[in-house]
């Protein structure tokens, strides 16, 4: 690396270090920051000489970039954005944090994918989904799938693992030249009911779709869920036993070995790892508290909403709204959710928009209790599981009062 580099990467871990031991998160973003503030090109010198495999999307990318990271870790130590600082800043502290390892897995904000692919010249670029997310800030999706299509059509190169399931990812990766296509399923489609390419409406049967004005239609999936394992192009089926619950899960886990398979990674190498991963930053956590068994599921937007609900048991269920900077200022998402799938279960809410929370689940006829503590959400719920779905701060603040539960 230039004189420059190694100078800025050697002060990006003492400041990333600094922050740590002051008790302010994981000092990714402050430690990328400066680092990039000494040497523009830091990112670049850094991502040099390794194999790298991008993660995005809006949804399930933290969880399917640790899966990747595990799997790929099959070949040998693998660099890794293990806390979700999934923008430039946080790509440059977690290589630089890595020292000179021959892999790594990054996660990106769908926003930044065009600069990261220009900066890492990645090997694997994964796509998983698009859909509506920040009210208040983020792109609407085909302005997004627009971006990720212009970003890969000037890097021919890149083998894109992406999925067959959402007609917005197909429309932005099937101008490559190399695509794997995996189908990990699509609960949430009212973000594509009408074709990017051609204005016409999309139809759906039976997990295919197609447009209906065009030639835009599912490919043929050589990745795919069945069961409670995974085909892989061979054909061959694969148990895959996780920790982690839920469908979703599953085709994140295919997703994962999609990409490993791509750095010569066999899913029977792979997968022993893959069932090691219990929790990610917290997400899917189980803690136990007087008797109550809490696991904590984190949903941003209304698509993860919908895979939260079908992941939780039929147990009591907390769930938390905030809106601060990270989440989005805009709750008005919640009238995307379709609450029903709660109505057989008890119900609590908290957190600072509760009563947003609130005036949406009478609208859907969910009866509820409004709690200001998570002593009181304890209390107020029988010995048993309880099943909690927070949004990004909201959840990290059920987690401080957890003790910072991993
Ligand atoms: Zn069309």
């Amino acid at each position: 690396m230039p004189l420059r580099a190694k100078v800025a990467t050697s002060v990006s871990k003492t400041a990333a270090a600094l922050s740590r031991a002051a008790g302010r998160g994981d000092g990714s973003v402050i430690g990328g920051w400066i680092g990039l503030k000494i040497d523009p090109d830091l990112l670049r010198n850094l991502a040099a000489g390794r194999a790298i495999a991008l993660v995005s999307g809006t949804n399930g990318k933290t969880t399917t970039t640790r899966l990747a990271a595990a799997a790929l870790g099959v070949l040998g130590p693998v660099a890794t954005n293990s806390f979700g600082a999934n923008m430039p800043t946080g790509h440059t502290s977690a290589l630089a944090k890595a020292g000179s390892t021959p892999f790594a897995v990054l996660e990106v904000d769908e926003h930044y994918l065009a600069r990261v692919i220009d900066e890492t010249n990645p090997r694997v670029v994964a796509l998983l989904n698009l859909s509506r997310d920040q009210l208040d800030r983020a792109k609407e999706v085909a302005m997004m799938a627009q971006m990720w299509r212009t970003a890969l059509a000037g890097h021919p190169d890149i083998s894109v693992v992406a999925n067959a399931d959402d007609p917005m990812v197909v429309w932005a990766a099937r101008g490559s030249s190399h695509i794997t296509w995996f189908s990990a399923g699509q609960r949430w489609t009212d973000d594509s009911w009408v074709c990017p390419e051609s204005g016409d409406p999309i139809e759906r049967a039976n997990g295919d779709w197609w447009c209906t004005g065009c030639s835009l239609r599912r490919p043929q999936a050589q990745w795919r869920v069945e069961d409670d394992g995974v085909i892989d192009p061979r054909g061959d089926w694969h148990l895959v036993k996780l920790q982690l619950p839920g469908t979703v899960n599953l085709g994140n886990a295919a997703t994962a070995l999609a990409v490993a398979a791509e750095f010569g990674v066999r899913p029977i190498e792979a997968l022993p790892r893959l069932s090691t991963v219990a929790s990610i930053a917290g997400r899917y956590a189980q803690v136990d508290r007087d008797g109550r068994n809490i696991r904590l599921l984190l949903a941003k937007n209304p698509a993860s909403w919908l895979e939260a609900f079908d992941m939780a048991e039929q147990a009591p269920t907390l769930l938390s709204i905030n809106a601060r900077d990270p989440d989005g200022f805009d709750t008005s998402w919640l009238y995307d959710v379709d609450f029903s799938p709660l109505h057989d279960r008890p119900v609590l809410i908290t957190g600072e928009r509760a009563f947003d929370l609130a005036v949406r689940l009478e609208v859907n006829g969910i009866p509820f209790r409004h709690v200001l503590s998570f002593d009181e959400v304890v209390r107020s719920v029988p010995p048993g599981r309880l099943e909690v779905i927070a949004n990004y701060t909201a959840f990290q603040d059920i987690r401080a009062e957890l003790d910072r539960v991993n």
